[in-house]
């Protein structure tokens, strides 16, 4: 089905707020372009996809999705090609990850046609706002909330899916500090680590608000059971590279499947560089870094893109990482990702759109 035959309302702004944004200084998540995508889901169906003007939502205070947390989203990124053609990167994926989120939540699947097509021509009528510069993309973020006016506890009826954009600069202006968090955790087995979900978020915020306000930027989560394995860190996988190998822990039930993480592993196997997937100690990382063996130690995620960790903290000991030279993995990987997704080189797996 394409997405040109998918039935919307189009309702445009009347004036742009374009000018209002200062593209040469983009922050992460200030502004919002013009318009966003809305559907709804009401009788067991999604119906009155429009495109409207980004604008307030009027909710009851009942709104299941306040109470009980049944919220979903992802998040993209589009660039522009040097003929200004919009692109997207591995957008299926997202949507494929979108709907795993959305059933682990007991939510309804959003179909294909709806989410690209919806996507599509959101990005058709805001495509002034996809930023060029380097660094620079429209980040985008499709959610589903529920929207009943019911305060018992059970699935919602009725949900809103909503996509809207930003465009965006750098999420990190220098290498993050992280900590190897040893009390709190992120997730665990048979809970809902894999998938998208609001309260993950909400549940990780005052650990780092912690880890903030003792200096670091960030935490690498461990294991829920013994805190001795590497999980992910923030809104990123993490990764190494040591002895001349991409070493990542494998994901499962408590580590979400990032759409970068698993990119830059076919791109090192399609370079015949060595990949590991697997479980990844905490202390094999600072045996290897203590040791010399440990060439970077990176988040890898669609906000962040590539982003070289500068130390980590691990039981009180902060350990420095080494500086991220041009001719390294890191770098190779990072250039080719952003070449690849804004179109400057040329893609041998399919990915871009
Ligand atoms: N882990 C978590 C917890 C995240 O929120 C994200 C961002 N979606 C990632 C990893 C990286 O995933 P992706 O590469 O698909 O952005």
């Amino acid at each position: 089905m394409t997405t040109d035959t998918l039935a919307m309302e189009i309702k445009r702004v009347e004036a742009s707020r374009i000018h209002e944004v200062d593209f040469d200084n983009l922050v992460f998540g200030r502004h919002y372009s013009d318009h966003m995508f809305v559907a709804d889901y009401i009788n067991g169906e999604w119906t009155n996809l429009q495109i409207v003007p980004y604008a307030n939502l009027s909710l009851s205070p009942a709104t299941a999705a306040l109470h009980y947390g049944q919220a979903i989203f992802e998040g993209m990124k589009a660039y522009k090609n040097e003929a200004g053609e919009p692109l997207m990167f591995r957008p299926l994926d997202n949507w494929a990850r979108f709907n795993k989120s959305a059933t682990r939540m007991c939510m309804p699947e959003v179909p294909e046609e709806i989410f690209m097509g919806g996507l599509t021509e959101l990005l058709r009528t805001d495509a002034a706002w996809i930023p060029t510069a380097p660094d620079t993309s429209l980040y985008i973020r499709p959610y589903m909330f529920s929207t009943d006016a019911y305060i018992g506890v059970r699935p919602s009826d009725t949900y809103k899916f909503i996509i809207f954009t930003s465009p965006v600069g750098k999420y990190y202006s220098k290498p993050p500090r992280v900590k190897v968090e040893q009390h709190y955790i992120r997730a665990a087995e048979g809970g809902v680590g894999f998938a998208k979900c609001a309260g993950n978020y909400g549940g990780s915020l005052y650990p780092a608000k912690l880890a903030q306000q003792q200096g670091y930027d960030q935490i690498i989560w461990t294991d829920a059971r013994d805190h001795e394995y590497v999980e992910e860190s923030g809104t990123m996988n993490v990764m190494f590279f040591m002895d001349g190998k991409l070493v990542t822990p494998a994901t499962s039930d408590t580590i979400l499947n990032g759409v970068t993480r698993k990119s830059i592993v076919d791109i090192a196997r399609h370079w015949g560089v060595p990949v590991e997937e697997r479980k990844v100690a905490v202390k094999e990382i600072i045996d290897a870094l203590k040791e010399g063996r440990l060439e970077a130690a990176f988040g890898a995620g669609t906000a962040v893109v590539v982003s070289p960790f500068g130390v980590i903290g691990f039981e009180g000991t902060d350990y420095e990482l080494p500086a991220v030279t041009e001719d390294s993995f890191v770098s190779r990987v990072k250039n080719f990702l952003t070449d690849l997704r804004t179109g400057k080189t040329e893609d041998p797996f399919g990915w871009v759109v």
